[in-house]
């Protein structure tokens, strides 16, 4: 049987945060409907092009994101200045991060959140406010991703078939025990050899190590010898179904801890950690 999550302080948070994006995907697919594709994918979908974005919609959920937040932190309130924004420059905050030349999409927002001197705007720190705004973007990346109707075999690369982004966790799938990624933006997953680096794509015999934890016989961590990023894997063979795997990278936190205190960095963000290198 798959073990549940343990709980973490956070955890209650996380999950109202997701209840609520999933709550707007629905909504955003709904209002928003996004055509059929006609191109087969080259490098990923939203490279070439763009997500279907409704400034009412980015203003709703940000308001009801801000209240959330506000009602678990009262210092970390950012309903004032959504208030104030105007439209033009919610739709500014989409527009800027997707034509960004940053791939990753965290430091896409910092970016824009600094070019559109949005921080000049509110007290609240310049990336808790990128990290805000990205966290109200995602509806609009789910709600076009899963509109995408990918199946997991469609994909066999490193990154996201959607949104180019790398994954921070996987699970092998009950049945063929199948490796499957998925994007910790847009919730898209894809089938991806257990043997090979997503971020390297390294598949050197002995390149892959395992890290386990006594105790917790589903969950292991993957670390890649030839460029130290590492996975969260899930073991699901023996499940019903595989793991919802938002909730699972919010439940096993642990194990970035130990995997980042073995110098290890999380496959989710090369670029980020190849800029601090520069
Ligand atoms: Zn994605
Ligand atoms: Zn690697």
């Amino acid at each position: 049987m798959k073990a549940e999550p343990k709980d973490s302080p956070i955890m209650p948070l996380l999950t109202q945060i997701l209840e609520l994006q999933r709550l707007f995907r629905d909504k955003v697919c709904r209002e928003l409907p996004v055509p059929a594709r006609k191109t087969r994918i080259n490098n990923y979908i939203l490279e070439c092009e763009k997500i279907l974005f409704s400034p009412r919609l980015f203003r709703e959920i940000c308001l009801r994101l801000a209240t959330l937040l506000a009602g678990h932190n009262p210092g970390t309130d950012f309903l004032p200045l959504i208030r104030n924004l105007e439209d033009s420059t919610l739709e500014a905050v989409a527009v800027t991060v997707q034509n960004s030349l940053e791939p990753d999409l965290v430091l896409a927002m910092e970016i824009s959140v600094r070019e559109l001197r949005l921080h000049k705007l509110t007290p609240q720190d310049p990336q808790a406010l990128a990290g805000f705004f990205l966290a109200a973007l995602v509806p609009f990346y789910t709600a076009f991703a899963r509109q995408q109707m990918l199946k997991p075999e469609d994909w066999q690369r490193g990154w996201c078939p959607v949104c180019g982004q790398y994954p921070v966790n996987g699970y092998n799938r009950p049945g063929d025990g199948r490796r499957i990624l998925g994007c910790w933006m847009c919730e898209t997953e894809w089938a991806y050899s257990r043997m090979s680096c997503p971020v390297c794509s390294s598949s050197r015999q002995d390149g892959q190590l395992l890290l386990t934890l006594a105790g917790d016989c589903s969950r292991r961590i993957q670390v890649c010898d030839d460029c130290g990023y590492y996975l969260k894997i899930t073991d699901c063979t023996q499940a019903a179904a595989g793991c919802d795997l938002q909730l699972e990278n919010a439940a096993t936190v642990f194990l970035d801890i130990l995997a980042q205190r073995k110098g290890y960095r999380p496959a989710s963000h090369p670029h980020r950690y190849d800029e601090a290198v520069k």
